[in-house]
């Protein structure tokens, strides 16, 4: 079963994403992690997206699309979790004939809905572990007291370059103007099924969990 997982900056996909994949076997293809990847690996590709992420803003339809392309052909599990993308109507006609040419099909997009100031607040709180990617976050997931990641034991901690109020007032504004728009869009092709994302991490587990186990029966 493929989903995308739709929301601004910091509504809660990528927490979603990781769960679904330890709980459910499915495959999370986040372009934002694959962006990211490729800044760290200092390829051409990441070197010219660095600044345009930095910024806040969207890189190229072209780049991301090809991304997803790629690992499209991999072994699909129990289905693709699209974080992340699509992020524009292109973008998103892009995704139906990708899926289509596999004879794939989308079973729902879950919308987060979350208000822009719980946004903020979460975003200027959130870290990751180093080591594992497991996030936390100062109020509603603090680091554990010892130090340590309560996954991997690991001790380093970082904040992503762009979760800053400047950068982030930037993501907000591209997620309104151009992502927003896939609401609509999905709406109309029967797709959409929103969640309250402003619900406690299980709770919101819980809400997605059941779309899907009435989705597959
Ligand atoms: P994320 O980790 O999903 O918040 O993405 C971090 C940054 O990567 C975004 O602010 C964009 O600069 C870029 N990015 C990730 N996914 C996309 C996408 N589907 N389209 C365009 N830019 C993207």
């Amino acid at each position: 079963m493929n989903i995308i997982l739709l929301g601004p900056p910091g509504a809660g996909k990528g927490t979603q994403a990781r769960r679904l994949v330890a709980e459910r076997g499915m495959i999370q293809l986040s372009t934002g992690d694959m962006l990211r990847a490729a800044r760290k690996s200092g390829s051409e590709m990441g070197r010219r997206v660095a600044e345009v992420m930095d910024r806040g803003d969207l890189v190229t339809d072209e780049i991301v699309i090809g991304l997803i392309e790629e690992r499209l052909k991999d072994d699909h599990g129990a289905g693709f979790i699209f974080d992340g993308f699509p992020r524009t109507l292109a973008q998103a006609d892009a995704l139906g004939e990708l899926l289509a040419r596999l004879g794939q099909k989308l079973a729902c997009v879950i919308e987060m809905q979350v208000d822009d100031e719980a946004l903020v607040a979460r975003i200027v709180a959130r870290s990751t572990c180093a080591q594992c990617g497991e996030g936390y976050n100062d109020i509603a997931k603090p680091i554990p007291a010892d130090g340590k990641c309560e996954k991997c034991g690991g001790t380093q901690f970082i904040r992503r370059a762009d979760d800053n109020e400047e950068s982030l007032k930037q993501r907000l504004m591209e997620y309104y103007k151009k992502t927003s728009p896939l609401i609509g869009y999905y709406y109309c092709k029967g797709k959409l099924c929103p969640v309250d994302g402003l619900a406690d991490i299980d709770e919101v587990a819980a809400s997605i969990a059941a779309l899907l186990d009435q989705k597959a029966g």
